[in-house]
C-alpha cells in the first residue's frame, strides 16, 4: 500500500546542493500506523560518501577561520528556519516513526532550541587564552576538530541531529550527516533551513542510507570525529571501528532506566510521570523509566495506580493531536517487543494488563501498553531495553535493595526518584549508578551537561561544542 502523499527523493545534500545520488538501491518508509509507503530516499553508497566528505573537507578549509560570530548568525538563521517548517517537520515526522502529536511537538521544539543555545555560545568563544604555569607562558587555542560524522537515530530524530550538528558547526567543523532510514525524509526540510541560512557550501551535508551508509561514514579516513547515537549494539560496531582508525567517538546508546519511588512517594507525582518519562513514544526513548521499584507495602496500590492511568490514555492514531501512545515504530521492533513480552510470561512475571498487539487495529504496529508485576531482577524484561509500551513493577523491602536493583542492568542512562522529602530523594539519587536523575519527575533544562553511565554511552554521551575541538598549547618564550 502507498500514501497518496509518497514522497521519493532521489538526491542527497552534498555541497550545498540537492545532487542526484549515485546509488540507485532506495530505502523505505513506511508509516507505523497505517503500514503505507510514506516515501522513499537514496541508500547512499560509498561514492556518496566520498562525495560529501570532499565537500565537507574543501568546506573545512575556511569554516574554520569564520569568527565564531559569523557562525552565530547561521546557527540562529537554521532555527528560524526550522521554526518556519516546523508544522511540515512535525506531520513528516509523524508519517514516518509514528510518534504521537505532543512527541514530535518536543522533538522540533527543542531541535529549534538547540540550534539557538549553539549560536548564543558561538557568539561568546573563547578562542585563544594565555595559561601562566610554573614559570612559563602558554597560549592556548581551542581549534576545530575538523569533519563530523553525526548519525542519528528515527525517536526523536530532529534534536539528536541538532544536538550534534549545532555544537559541531559551532566550534567551527564541518558535518557529514546521517540520519535514520527510519526519518530521513524530514532532514530534507532541515538541508532546505540551512540553504536558506546561507550556510557555506559544503559545511553541511546529508546522506541518506541504513547500517551500511553508517558505517561508510564512521570508516571514511576524511572524517575525524564520530558523534553516534542510536543502540548499543550498534554503538559497539561503531566503536570498534573507530578504534581501529583511532578516531574520537562520542555515542549516546541504549538505556534501562528506572523510578524509584521511596516509602514517602507522593503516589500522584510518580502518575503523572508516566506519559512523558515511563512510556513517552510508547516507550520507545533512551531515556523512558520503564522499571519501576516501590516499598513492597506501596507495591498493590501503585501498580493499580498506574494501570488506571495507562487505561485512561487515548491510544491509536498518532496523527490525532489528542493521542498519547500510538504505534510502534516498524514491525520488527514489534515483533522484539512481542519476544519480550513471552518472556516475561515465560519468566513468571505478573501480567496486569496488554500483554500483545492492541486487536481492535487491523492496521498499524499497535502494542497494548503492557504492566508487569512481581518482576524479579533475574527476568530478561527487567534488565534488557525493550523499546516499547511495557513498565514492569519490582517490591523492595530496603533502600539498600532498591539501589542494588536500580543498579542491576548494563545501562545507566536516566532515571527518576519519588520522594516528599528533596533532600532525602537527592541523597538516595547520589548512590544510584546513573547519569541523568529526575526528583519527582521534574525534568530541567535539557542543554544542561550530564553524563550517561555504564553501556549508555561512549564518552558520556552528549557532545556540546568541546566535544568537536581541540586545543594547541603554542609555549612562550
Ligand atoms: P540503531 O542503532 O539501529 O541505529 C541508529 C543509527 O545508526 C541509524 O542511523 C542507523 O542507520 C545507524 N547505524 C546502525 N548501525 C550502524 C553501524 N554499524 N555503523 C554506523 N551506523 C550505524 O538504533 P535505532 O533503532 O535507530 O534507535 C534506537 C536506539 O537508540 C535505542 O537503543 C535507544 O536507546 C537509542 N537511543 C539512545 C539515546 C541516548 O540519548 N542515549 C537517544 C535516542 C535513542
Amino acid at each position: 500500500m502507498t500514501d497518496q502523499n509518497k514522497i521519493d527523493r532521489s538526491d542527497i545534500f552534498v555541497g550545498g546542493k540537492f545532487l542526484d545520488a549515485d546509488s540507485k538501491a532506495r530505502v523505505e518508509a513506511v508509516n507505523p500506523a497505517t503500514e503505507q509507503v510514506v516515501g522513499s530516499v537514496p541508500d547512499s553508497s560509498e561514492t556518496d560518501i566520498d562525495r560529501a566528505v570532499a565537500a565537507a573537507q574543501e568546506a573545512f578549509r575556511s569554516w574554520r577561520h569564520t569568527a565564531g560570530q559569523e557562525r552565530a548568525q547561521i546557527l540562529a538563521a537554521v532555527a528560524d528556519g526550522i521554526a518556519v517548517r516546523a508544522e511540515e517537520i512535525k506531520a513528516l515526522l509523524t508519517r514516518q516513526n509514528g510518534a504521537p502529536r505532543w512527541w514530535v511537538e518536543q522533538d522540533v521544539g527543542l531541535a529549534e532550541m538547540v540550534y539557538r543555545q549553539a549560536a548564543g555560545e558561538a557568539a561568546e568563544l573563547e578562542e585563544e587564552r594565555i595559561v601562566e604555569a610554573m614559570g612559563h607562558r602558554t597560549l592556548l587555542r581551542n581549534e576545530p576538530i575538523g569533519v563530523v560524522g553525526a548519525i542519528a537515530p528515527w525517536n526523536s530524530p530532529q534534536v539528536l541531529l541538532a544536538f550534534k550538528v549545532a555544537n559541531a558547526l559551532a566550534a567551527g567543523c564541518t558535518v557529514v550527516a546521517k540520519p535514520s532510514p527510519e526519518t530521513s525524509l524530514d532532514t530534507y526540510l532541515l538541508a532546505e533551513a540551512m540553504i536558506e541560512a546561507g550556510i557555506p557550501k559544503g559545511v553541511m551535508n546529508i546522506v541518506t542510507g541504513g547500517r551500511t551508509a553508517g558505517a561508510a561514514v564512521v570508516k571514511h579516513p576524511g572524517v575525524n570525529k564520530i558523534s553516534f547515537t542510536g543502540s548499543t549494539a550498534s554503538g559497539i560496531s561503531v566503536a570498534t571501528e573507530c578504534a581501529k582508525a583511532l578516531k574520537p567517538l562520542t555515542a549516546e546508546l541504549g538505556g534501562k532506566s528506572a523510578a524509584v519511588l521511596l516509602d514517602d512517594a507522593n503516589i500522584e507525582d510518580f502518575v503523572a510521570s508516566i506519559q512523558r518519562e515511563c512510556l513517552p513514544f510508547s516507550g520507545q526513548a533512551c531515556f523512558s523509566t520503564t522499571r519501576v521499584m516501590v516499598p513492597r507495602p506501596m507495591h498493590d496500590d501503585v501498580v493499580e495506580a498506574a494501570a488506571q492511568q495507562l487505561e485512561s490514555f487515548k491510544f491509536g492514531d498518532p496523527a490525532d493531536p489528542e493521542t498519547i501512545m500510538g504505534p510502534i515504530v516498524s514491525d520488527r521492533q514489534r515483533e522484539r517487543v512481542e519476544m519480550y513480552l513471552k518472556s516475561g510470561i515465560d519468566q513468571g512475571a505478573g501480567l496486569v494488563m496488554g500483554g500483545g498487539r492492541a486487536d481492535r487495529f487491523d492496521t498499524g504496529y499497535y502494542i497494548a501498553p503492557t504492566i508487569f508485576r512481581d518482576v524479579d531482577a533475574n527476568m530478561r524484561i527487567f534488565a534488557e531495553e525493550i523499546f516499547g509500551p511495557v513498565m514492569t513493577f519490582t517490591a523492595y523491602d530496603t533502600e539498600e535493595e532498591a539501589i542494588a536493583l536500580h543498579d542491576a542492568t548494563e545501562y545507566g542512562l536516566s532515571g527518576s526518584v519519588f520522594s516528599r522529602d528533596l533532600e532525602r530523594a537527592t541523597e538516595f539519587a547520589r548512590h544510584l549508578d546513573t547519569g541523568q536523575l529526575l526528583l519527582n519527575a521534574q525534568r530541567g533544562v535539557p542543554y544542561v551537561v550530564r553524563d550517561m553511565y555504564n553501556k549508555s554511552a561512549v564518552g558520556g554521551g552528549v557532545d556540546r561544542i568541546a566535544g568537536f575541538q581541540q586545543t594547541k598549547g603554542i609555549s612562550q618564550p
